[in-house]
């Protein structure tokens, strides 16, 4: 039939290889546009060969236009002895993105409207964006803020907004079908670890994973700056999007806590069923919450125009925890083993989904006798012998061509991978038809 589960066949060192790309890319001076989003995606191709694109400025996608291209070399305060109170080099949250470049002197009463602090967090810095409003900015430790003295500031921003292009990597694994799941994750910010270097190590390394599995369905890794990469990948690819079938957005996967899977749009969608029957069943307290037009990119991919089935998977999601954009939000934050649980559980989502199907009973008058096909002794690869009988018996009952396997393992209680396996067993001793492709 087809290939074994992708998460049977889970690195046991998985978690660290995440964690590891993480770290690589946690440096990065990311945005929506600049050097950093490619060398960001340059890092991603290693581990998953990337197709990159670059949308050129003022490129009108739906009804955004592209802006100009965001670099920065140096940004910092200094006062009159030159001593830099606050540097970028330091830390890259230190800048406003997408700030002016500015090179000027001036009293702490004219600066102090251009910096952001965390006075509930005296030692963390914010992370503060102005992509569409022309700005420029420090963000600083509260107790960096309470240090300024009334004085001469020397203020430098040295940055170019200019025309250039946004840019965003996709890699497309094909499969038996061209049905599509789409797996995206939000590439434009920096220094962050759980918001989303978490969401972009998973995505890559699932991606390198569907590479080597021969699935049924073509998968299609997607890592773009988040809201207008998104719009700018959904404008270019309005062929493709008819194909998607079902998806994730991957973000915030890395900081320890319960897993919250939020549904489409629509909800009931076969990605909304499978997330949730995969994170009940994990019994550790995960979440299913309803859509909601906030977040991050599945606003874009569930949008009435678009309407997309494309869930989320996160864990503790936007600003429902402290370290939130925030220099809290660092590799001490994320853990291997966080990020390692992330990926067991998008893999059996994306196993769910991939494996699903209808099938037709081809002896429904009576059950069969199962003996006679051996199948009545213990069943190998499912969670127990009795599990193994009933699913045997569920899976014969409700193949009648309407219900999926999900529905099957749902209405038993029983682990999808055991219908899925009592149905394989059922269908090689001809006693079940695969009833439909469309799945
Ligand atoms: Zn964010």
């Amino acid at each position: 039939m087809s290939a074994p589960p992708l998460a049977k066949s889970v690195p046991s060192d998985i978690g660290d290889r995440l964690y590891d790309l993480a770290r690589e890319l946690y440096p990065i001076n990311r945005s929506i546009t600049g050097q950093g989003v490619r060398d960001t995606l340059a890092i991603v191709s290693r581990v998953l060969p990337l197709d990159i694109q670059a949308v050129p400025t003022g490129t009108q996608v739906f009804d955004w236009t592209i802006p100009n291209e965001w670099n920065l070399r140096e940004a910092y305060i200094e006062d009159a002895s030159g001593h830099r109170l606050v540097d970028v080099q330091n830390h890259n949250l230190h800048i406003l993105g997408y700030s002016t470049p500015i090179d000027a002197w001036m009293p702490l009463e004219e600066l102090q409207s251009h910096l952001y602090s965390l006075p509930q967090y005296p030692d963390w810095i914010p992370y503060r964006t102005s992509y569409y409003k022309e700005s420029w900015g420090f963000c600083l430790t509260h107790r960096q803020l309470a240090a300024l003295r009334p004085q001469q500031y020397h203020v430098r921003i040295d940055a170019t907004l200019a025309p250039g292009v946004l840019n965003y990597g996709e890699a497309v694994i094909h499969g038996e079908t061209d049905d599509e799941f789409l797996i995206s994750a939000h590439v434009c910010h920096p220094s962050l670890a759980n918001d989303n270097l978490s969401g972009i190590a998973l995505s890559a390394f699932l991606g390198a994973a569907l590479a080597s599995h021969r699935p049924r369905h073509t998968f299609r890794i997607v890592f773009a700056p988040g809201t207008i990469g998104s719009i700018a990948w959904l404008a270019t690819h309005q062929e493709t999007t008819q194909r998607i079938k079902h998806g994730l957005v991957a973000a915030l996967l890395g900081r320890p806590g319960p897993l919250v899977y939020k549904k489409t749009r629509g909800g009931g969608a076969p990605i909304d069923e499978a997330a949730a029957h995969v994170l009940r069943r994990r019994k550790r307290n995960d979440e299913v919450i309803d859509f909601s037009p906030w977040g991050y990119d599945e606003r874009q991919f569930n949008s009435p125009g678009i309407a997309l089935n494309i869930g989320r998977l996160t864990r503790a999601p936007e600003g429902a925890y402290p370290e939130y954009h925030t220099s809290a939000d660092n590799l001490e934050l994320v853990t291997p083993a966080t990020l390692e649980d992330s990926y067991r559980a998008m893999c059996e989502i994306i196993d769910v989904i991939d494996r699903n199907g209808r099938y037709r009973n081809l002896r429904g008058k009576g059950e069969p006798q199962l003996g006679k096909y051996g199948l009545y002794g213990p069943l190998g690869g499912v969670s127990s012998v009795e599990a193994g009988r009933l699913a045997i018996l569920w899976s014969l009952s409700l193949a009648d061509g309407d219900h999926t396997l999900l529905e099957v393992a749902e209405r038993s209680g029983l682990p999808f991978d055991d219908i899925f396996h009592a149905t394989t067993r059922l269908t090689e001793a001809g006693l079940l038809e695969p009833a439909d492709t469309t799945r």
